[in-house]
């Protein structure tokens, strides 16, 4: 009952990872157990029932029997639940299934004391707190006490325990006790049948929203690096770059809650957070990048900058590399040759110019062409002047700085520079789009377009600035924002909120205080030679590149051709998500499977996704 006490004490718990998931469990504990606490039956309870805390002795058969209980020093009155819920943190320890065996505990322990259905809803969080408290504690102890190895030891099969609990669906677990227990266990609400939403979807929520995999999945939980399904299995989660610092991380989460509380207006009052965060924000940007915008999505980021661009420049063209996406409002449709050449869509606008992607695997110039990034800046330079020659003028160049939906591509060394020099010398802005891959995940820098040496002049963020929170920002240059200043009011209702800014400021926060830029860095180098192993085993994969926690692995049919394997793309990742992994396919080819997870990522996560590929690639 008193697990919240621990938590100013969750700092002395070093690696992130831990710390994050003690403070997960405690935020569920605080949300879904501690508030039903005072309803439960309360008792004067042992509070340590454990196996060494047990007496034995041989029966008249010669059988070990418990014949007694020691050590009643913490015994206290409290809530009754809490001596099972104890005595499960114990026993669960070193089991291969700890929810098995807590189902057994909970039907051992039924028999002798009947347990009440609200007791059972709880018992998994209270389960899950005791055991964050020890580790905790074990932790702030040996701050106190280095090199105190008693702690170390017998906290080790604590955190393992911790680790498989946190792929376990609460809800789920709560659903095996009362089976263990006799209760009804459809007591969820009324649950939507899968296809039933899928129809729903086509005909109330538009067909053109797409869904994930032959079998559609429904996530009930995210918890980190992993998304929890309805049936209780846990995938990891290879797609998310939204839920940048993990899913539901409770810094993120407690941050929204408490500003959430207090209040919530816009731009047109003074308040401190939009302060704090473009303070923060401006900080990791290179000058003169110094002024924000904030606006909800990254598409609306996008349309900002076309209208910033446009206001400086006085003219409207715009430069795109082709099959780039950003985003699906009117004038970033128009930006996106993903979507106005494909299905659908009616080709580029008269404003519009598409240049070559500069891939250098199947691209115009290739990797053993030197000149590659000249040759395709060049290709800038030619769409300045036939948009010149037309009498018309440049306003901006966008880019994304690693294009995603392109096929992963990771410029080559020089590129940006040269076609920014281009637009820059005919009066055109250009814009670096990191909705995708800013916020640490290339790992070596913050941002992608430092990867390439370059200073854009407005940067447009989006998805992983608020961790799954619809935020979206614009950072540009005063000058830049001077022209827009023109006399019309610039007013986003939502944009720039206390909340918004609350919860941008704990992802940059965590980003810092678990160095996840340098996670992003480790964790993907490591995962990036796993992968080019199995580049050297299997033909199909022609091409591993990346950066950081942002890669992809080129399908082809033949090496020589570069055939693209688009089919063979999508079976591998529909026998991924078998294997419970969650991955996509992209690229103008969809034959590019992309990985991008939370940075969160760990390195065993890594060598798991590269054991399974290579299993799964075995079996094509
Ligand atoms: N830019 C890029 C590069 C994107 O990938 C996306 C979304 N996939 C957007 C912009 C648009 O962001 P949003 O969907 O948040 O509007």
């Amino acid at each position: 009952r008193n697990a919240l006490q621990v938590l100013p004490k969750t700092r002395y718990v070093e690696d992130p990872a831990r710390r994050r998931m003690v403070e997960y469990f405690l935020l569920q504990y605080e949300l879904f157990a501690y508030p039903v606490l005072p309803d439960l039956p309360k008792s004067i309870i042992h509070n340590d029932a454990n196996d060494w805390n047990l007496l034995a002795a041989k029966n008249k058969a010669g059988q070990h029997e418990v014949a007694g209980l020691i050590d009643f020093g913490d015994m206290l009155h409290t809530n009754t639940i809490g001596e099972l819920a104890i005595s499960c943190a114990y026993m669960l320890m070193e089991r291969e299934d700890p929810l098995a065996a807590a189902v057994q505990m909970v039907a051992g322990y039924h028999q002798g004391r009947p347990l009440l259905e609200a007791e059972l809803s709880v018992l998994f969080h209270l389960i899950c707190a005791r055991l964050s408290c020890s580790v905790t504690m074990s932790a702030f102890g040996l701050k106190e006490n280095p090199g105190n190895t008693y702690l170390t030891v017998s906290e080790k099969p604590a955190w393992a325990l911790l680790e498989k609990l946190l792929l376990i669906n609460p809800d789920k677990a709560e659903e095996r006790f009362r089976a263990a227990c006799g209760f009804e266990t459809d007591t969820q609400p009324v649950k939507i049948p899968n296809q039933e939403i899928v129809d729903f979807r086509q005909q109330h929520l538009g067909k053109s929203l797409s869904i994930s995999y032959k079998q559609p999945l429904k996530m009930v939980r995210g918890v980190m690096q992993y998304l929890i399904e309805e049936d209780g299995r846990a995938y990891l989660d290879c797609v998310n770059n939204v839920c940048h610092v993990g899913h539901c991380h409770p810094q993120v989460v407690r941050a929204l809650q408490k500003q959430a509380s207090i209040l919530n207006t816009n731009t047109r009052y003074l308040h401190e957070n939009i302060i704090n965060f473009s303070k923060r924000l401006i900080a990791t940007m290179p000058p003169p990048l110094s002024v924000c915008f904030f606006v909800n999505s990254g598409s609306e980021a996008n349309e900002l900058a076309i209208r910033l661009a446009g206001t400086h420049t006085g003219k409207t063209d715009c430069i795109v590399l082709d099959h780039a996406y950003h985003g699906n409002t009117n004038a970033v449709i128009d930006l996106s040759p993903y979507k106005f050449d494909s299905s659908g869509g009616r080709g580029a606008p008269k404003h519009i110019h598409k240049v070559a992607m500069p891939d250098v695997f199947r691209g115009y110039f290739r990797g053993d062409d030197r000149d590659a990034a000249f040759k395709y800046g060049k290709l800038v330079q030619k769409a300045v002047f036939d948009i010149e020659r037309k009498g018309r003028g440049v306003s901006a160049f966008f880019a994304e700085s690693l294009p995603g939906c392109g096929g992963q591509i990771v410029f080559p060394d020089g590129y940006l520079k040269a076609a920014y020099e281009n637009v820059r010398e005919a009066g055109g802005v250009c814009v670096a789009d990191e909705v995708q891959v800013g916020f640490g995940r290339v790992g070596s820098h913050f941002w992608g377009f430092e990867t390439q040496g370059v200073v854009p002049d407005i940067v447009t963020l989006g998805k992983p600035i608020g961790n799954g929170h619809p935020l979206g920002a614009v950072v540009t240059t005063p000058e830049i924002a001077e022209s827009f200043h023109n006399g019309m009011e610039y007013f986003n209702t939502f944009g720039g909120n206390p909340v918004s800014c609350a919860v941008g400021l704990a992802v940059l926060d965590v980003i810092e205080n678990e160095s996840l830029q340098q996670n992003a860095l480790v964790v993907g180098n490591h995962f990036k030679q796993g992968l080019q192993k199995l580049q050297a085993r299997y033909p199909l994969i022609g091409d591993v590149r990346g950066l950081g926690l942002y890669l992809g692995i080129e399908l082809v049919q033949d090496a020589e051709t570069l055939a693209p394997a688009a089919e063979a793309a999508s079976e591998i990742v529909e026998r991924m998500k078998e294997n419970g992994i969650l991955l996509s396919t992209d690229g103008p080819l969809h034959n590019v499977i992309k990985i991008k997870p939370p940075i969160v990522f760990s390195k065993e996560n890594a060598d798991l996704v590269v054991s399974t590929l290579d299993k799964v690639f075995a079996e094509m």
